[in-house]
């Protein structure tokens, strides 16, 4: 049999485990973030129409600025954005890609602060920038005083800052974002794909583009929009970003089938959203039960609660799964994460740990 080893992987990829979410049939799947609720049926239909209604023209390629679906996300965005401060691609992962193509690469670096999202340093190895990982603060906290001395000594080409942060849930306040923009030589990504699910008392970090062509805020259709399979991820900057990213795109890379879809459900933006304030609500719960059940549960901005307190990671998820649970062992000894899902799915987990803890 061949294995990796026998071919000529480049350097940089040996040893490397690819990204690897569990995808297992259960009834309740709370491991990856997913907007368990749904897509509502009528806009389920309009969206099949418009795809429908794009695959006449599937012989021709696809707008290759995607414009309308640009403008349509600056619609939505709001804050004074247009379509040239807009870009787009399949997921923010790719989104999060491109950025690190154009900007990153051999002998650069992409700092960011762990624990984090699991795939900065794989986007990194994958185009050859090295990651470097700085640990968060106490409660996995970022204060704009830690950012800055820590960016100052790194002086990193890229920062990525996840607000609020995959796996902790932790907001990421506009002041510190600030002073990393001021200490940052270079790119400051804002990975905002949780944003919808925020308090109002954190605010995105849009409001601070203007004059800002360094900062990048990346968003996702795949969480609040219900729109995970349909892949597609988003970005607000100076337009300058867009000049950078078309250097390193492929060629419509937005499939018709895809700038129709998504513009079909933007149209909708306000059905597809309507199901945010049960998921915080249902995220509000998950952190009340496991408080009173003895874990300790962070403060989330997201749509999932990430909990310390458990005595035994490995277990705690096989006695879930085998109750057709499934939550997320993040690596992180002593601690989970799980997805706030529908009003029954988040019951059914909180019963399973209060069966367990007892
Ligand atoms: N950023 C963060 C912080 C995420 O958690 C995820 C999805 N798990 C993504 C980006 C990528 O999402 P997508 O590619 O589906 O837009």
């Amino acid at each position: 049999m061949t294995s990796l080893d026998d071919l000529p992987l480049r350097d940089n990829l040996r040893g490397r485990t690819p990204y690897g979410a569990p995808q297992a049939p259960v009834p309740v799947a709370l491991n990856v973030n997913e907007n368990t609720h749904g897509i509502p049926e009528a806009v389920a239909h309009d969206i099949v129409a418009s795809v429908a209604a794009s695959i006449i023209g599937l012989n021709r390629y696809p707008d290759r600025e995607f414009t309308d679906l640009r403008r349509d996300f600056a619609d939505y965005l709001g804050h004074g954005l247009t379509a040239e401060n807009i870009w787009a691609a399949n997921g923010s992962n790719e989104v999060l890609q491109q950025i690190l193509l154009a900007f990153g690469g051999p002998g650069r670096t992409l700092l960011g602060f762990t624990p984090t999202y699991s795939m900065y340093p794989l986007l990194s190895s994958g185009t050859s920038t090295s990651w470097v990982a700085r640990e968060r603060e106490p409660d996995f906290e970022l204060s704009g005083e830690y950012l800055a001395r820590v960016i100052a000594e790194e002086t990193p080409d890229i920062v990525v800052l996840c607000a609020p942060n995959n796996p902790t849930g932790t907001p990421l306040e506009l002041d510190a974002i600030r002073a990393a923009y001021e200490a940052a030589p270079g790119i400051v990504i804002v990975d905002e794909a949780y944003a919808e699910f925020s308090d109002p008392a954190t605010p995105s970090a849009l409001e601070l583009l203007p004059g800002r062509p360094r900062l990048i805020v990346s968003r996702t259709m795949s969480k609040a929009f219900a729109f995970a399979g349909a892949r597609v991820g988003y970005l607000a900057a100076d337009p300058v970003i867009a000049d950078a990213l078309r250097l390193v795109r492929l060629p419509y890379h937005l499939s018709a089938l895809t700038q129709a879809a998504a513009r079909a459900a933007l149209r909708h933006s306000d059905a597809m959203l309507a199901v945010v304030d049960d998921i915080r609500g249902q995220r509000e719960r998950i952190s009340a039960g496991l408080s009173a059940l003895g874990f300790k549960p962070y403060r989330s901005g997201s749509n999932f609660v990430f909990f310390g307190g458990v005595d035994d990671t490995d277990k705690l998820f096989r006695q879930l799964f085998e109750r057709g649970i499934l939550i997320r062992d993040i690596g992180i000894p002593g601690h989970m994460r799980v997805t706030a899902g529908t009003e029954a799915e988040t019951s059914a987990f909180l019963d399973a740990m209060s069966a367990l803890r007892s």
